[in-house]
């Protein structure tokens, strides 16, 4: 679906902007890039500022005009800072655009169309676009960089995509510690309760101390790496180290 997705830059000035929009693409999972008309391209700024997405830069189609870059389109977006009064279906929120985008990718090509850093799109322009969307924006000044409006759009369209039940996206996540077996948590609260009676640290063994104690350990969770640490410092702290054969035989695995 996000393969039926296609960026098109209206005469970007800047190679560099072309760079990095092809980044914000990449990151994004989007591949399909069309310059219409760009001042200066292939450039070596474009593909220094696409860092790891090189290759979007390089398959990039150039074409001499938007009509060309959309004509097999069902859908076009025009994004644009301001409203101009061309009666266009229009996106207020960019993830209302993105559900429809994807909605139409799912049998035909779609576009989004960014115009100059200057001027941005003409009205011809916009007039070639079946929608538009604009980011919306601080009032006093809602113009973005050219590859951050990139940058949204694209995160939007593939937040609709990834948050669909098929997408298959896999979300990274930490990886988990292993958590002590139950047998391994009791040996560390024997040898907690060992440790705290031993010291003396239980002066009243009616009180709820132990409990309390032990309750805390558990609500902490910890790995089993954890729990093996805790009951070496407990070693550490016990008055003598006890030559205890069924302790040697516990193992902490
Ligand atoms: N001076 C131009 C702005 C160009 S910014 C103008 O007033 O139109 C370059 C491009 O980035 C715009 O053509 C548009 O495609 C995109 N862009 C910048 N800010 C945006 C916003 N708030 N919403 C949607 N697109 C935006």
């Amino acid at each position: 679906m996000l393969s039926r997705l296609r960026i098109v830059l209206v005469q970007t000035f800047h190679p560099g902007n072309i760079g990095a929009a092809a980044r914000a693409m990449k990151t994004m999972g989007l591949a399909e890039l069309v310059l219409v008309n760009p001042r200066a391209f292939p450039d070596d700024e474009a593909t220094r500022l696409a860092a790891g997405a090189a290759d979007v830069v390089d398959n990039a189609r150039v074409v001499e005009s938007l009509d060309e870059a959309v004509a097999d389109c069902v859908q076009v977006i025009g994004a644009s800072a301001r409203l101009r009064s061309l009666p266009l279906p229009h996106f207020d929120e960019p993830d209302a655009m993105a559900q429809s985008a994807l909605h139409n990718a799912q049998s035909a090509p779609v576009a989004l169309v960014f115009g100059r850093e200057r001027s941005g799109l003409t009205t011809a322009e916009i007039r070639c676009c079946t929608h538009q969307v604009s980011i919306p924006a601080n009032p006093d000044y809602g113009i973005l960089n050219l590859s951050q409006a990139v940058q949204i759009l694209a995160y939007e369209l593939h937040r609709a995509w990834r948050t669909r039940e098929d997408s298959g996206f896999i979300y990274q996540t930490p990886t988990q510690a292993t958590p002590p077996t139950r047998e391994q948590f009791g040996h560390f609260q024997r040898h907690l309760h060992e440790v705290m009676e031993k010291s003396g640290f239980l002066t009243q063994p009616h009180a709820r101390t132990e409990e309390q104690l032990q309750a805390l350990f558990a609500r902490a969770e910890p790995s089993r790496r954890e729990l093996s640490l805790l009951r070496g410092l407990l070693s550490a702290l016990e008055p003598e180290s006890p030559d205890d054969p069924e302790r040697a035989n516990e193992g902490d695995g």
